[in-house]
C-alpha cells in the first residue's frame, strides 16, 4: 500500500528569479512529504481564483511573503490525516485566509497541509465546489452584509450601492442583499453585464464613473448603505452620497488603495466607514457567515455567476482578474 507521505502532489509553484520577477510552474513531481508543516493533511477538491491570487500569480509585490510558494488563498476538500482532535479523516472542510497562499502553501494543489486552527467544517450539504464558488470573495461579501446589519441598517433604511458589482465580492453582495429585500444599485464598468446583474437582483445599474467622477466632499444624499470593493475615488464618491447615518463597508482596492476624501461625510452626516478583513476573521464569526451563506445565497449566483477551470489555466486567468475581466466567481479544480 502507498504510504501517505509518498503520495504524488500536483501543484502550481511560484518561484522568484534573480531579477525578482516571479515564475509559475505546474508541477507533478512533488509528494506529500514536500508539503510544509501543519497538523492536518487535506485532499483539495476545489480552490478558487480571487483578485489576490491574480496578484500573486502575476508576480505583483506585496502578496507572496516567501518562495517557493503554492498560491491559492482558498481551498475545500476532505481531511486525509489529522493530529488535531477537532478534525478526523473524511471530514469535509474549507479554508479561506489566515495567510494561506501568501506565507504558507495554499489551494492551487491536489493536497495541502495546514493548521487545524485555520479550517472550518463545511456546512451540511455544501460540497467543495459550492464552497469555492463562494470562496474568500463571497465570504467577504457576507461579512460586509453582517457589518451593515450589525450597524443597524435594514432594507427600510434606503438603497444600497455595490461597487465592482460584476466581480467576485460584488456579485455575491448584490445577490445576498437583493435576497434580503434591499433595493440594490449596482455600480459597474461593464454595461454588458446588465442582464447578469439584474438576474442577481440588482434594481438599477450605474456606471463606474458616476461615483468615481464625483468631486465634492458632500453630494446629494442617495444611499443608506454601500459595499465597496474598489476603494480610491469610488469609495470617496460613495461616502459623499451616503444619507445621514449611513454606512459603507470597505472591502477592497481594485481601483486603488488611496482614499481621497474629507472628514465632512463623517462629521456633517454621521456617516460610518466599516472595515472588512476576511483574512483574520475569528472562527466563531466565520462559522456564522458560512452557515448564512449556505442558507441565504440565491441559487442564481451559483448557476450564472460561477465558472470552473482546471489548475492548468490559472496562469492565463490571473491577468484577466486583475484587468477586471472576470465575471463573478471562478472555481479551480486541481
Ligand atoms: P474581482 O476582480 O472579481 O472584482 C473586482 C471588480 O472591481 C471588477 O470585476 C470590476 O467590477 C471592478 N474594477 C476592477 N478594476 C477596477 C478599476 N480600475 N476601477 C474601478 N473598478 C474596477 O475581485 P474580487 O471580487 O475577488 O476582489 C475585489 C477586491 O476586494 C480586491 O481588491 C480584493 O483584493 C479585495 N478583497 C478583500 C478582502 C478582504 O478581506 N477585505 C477579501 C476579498 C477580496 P465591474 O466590472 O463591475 O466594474
Amino acid at each position: 500500500m502507498t504510504q501517505p507521505n509518498s503520495q504524488a502532489v500536483r501543484a502550481l509553484v511560484l518561484t522568484q528569479n534573480d531579477d525578482k520577477s516571479v515564475r509559475a510552474d505546474l508541477r507533478g513531481d512533488l509528494t506529500v512529504s514536500d508539503l510544509p508543516e501543519g497538523n492536518v493533511l487535506v485532499r483539495v477538491e476545489a480552490s478558487s481564483l480571487n483578485y489576490k491570487d491574480g496578484m500573486a500569480v502575476a508576480g505583483r509585490p506585496g502578496i507572496v511573503r516567501k518562495f517557493p510558494m503554492v498560491p491559492g488563498i482558498d481551498l475545500a476538500g476532505t481531511v486525509l490525516e489529522s493530529q488535531d482532535e477537532r478534525y478526523r479523516p473524511g471530514d469535509a472542510v474549507l479554508l479561506t485566509g489566515w495567510g494561506v497562499g501568501e506565507g504558507h502553501w495554499g489551494g492551487f494543489a491536489s493536497h495541502a497541509r495546514v493548521q487545524g486552527d485555520w479550517l472550518t467544517h463545511r456546512p451540511e450539504g455544501m460540497d467543495a465546489k459550492k464552497a469555492m464558488a463562494i470562496g474568500t470573495a463571497g465570504f467577504t461579501a457576507m461579512l460586509a452584509v453582517m457589518a451593515l446589519e450589525e450597524y443597524g441598517l435594514t432594507p427600510d433604511s434606503g438603497d444600497v450601492v455595490v461597487t465592482g458589482a460584476a466581480g467576485g465580492v460584488g456579485s455575491v453582495a448584490v445577490a445576498l442583499l437583493a435576497a434580503a429585500g434591499w433595493r440594490v444599485v449596482a455600480s459597474t464598468g461593464r454595461a454588458e453585464e446588465e442582464e447578469y446583474l439584474k438576474s442577481l437582483g440588482a434594481a438599477e445599474l450605474i456606471g463606474r464613473d458616476v461615483l468615481s467622477g464625483l468631486k465634492r466632499p458632500l453630494e446629494k444624499e442617495r444611499f443608506a448603505a454601500g459595499i465597496d470593493s474598489v476603494g480610491s475615488t469610488t469609495l470617496a464618491g460613495l461616502l459623499a452620497c451616503l444619507k445621514r447615518g449611513g454606512a459603507a463597508a470597505a472591502c477592497g482596492l481594485a481601483g486603488g488603495s488611496d482614499l481621497p476624501t474629507t472628514v465632512l461625510p463623517f462629521i456633517l452626516r454621521g456617516a460610518t466607514l466599516l472595515g472588512i478583513d476576511s483574512v483574520m476573521c475569528p472562527p466563531e464569526r466565520r462559522e456564522r457567515a458560512w452557515e448564512r451563506l449556505n442558507r441565504e445565497l440565491p441559487a442564481v449566483l451559483l448557476s450564472s455567476g460561477v465558472s470552473e477551470y482546471p489548475l492548468s489555466e490559472v496562469q492565463e486567468l490571473a491577468p484577466r482578474i486583475l484587468a477586471g475581466q472576470v465575471r463573478g466567481r471562478t472555481v479551480i479544480v486541481p
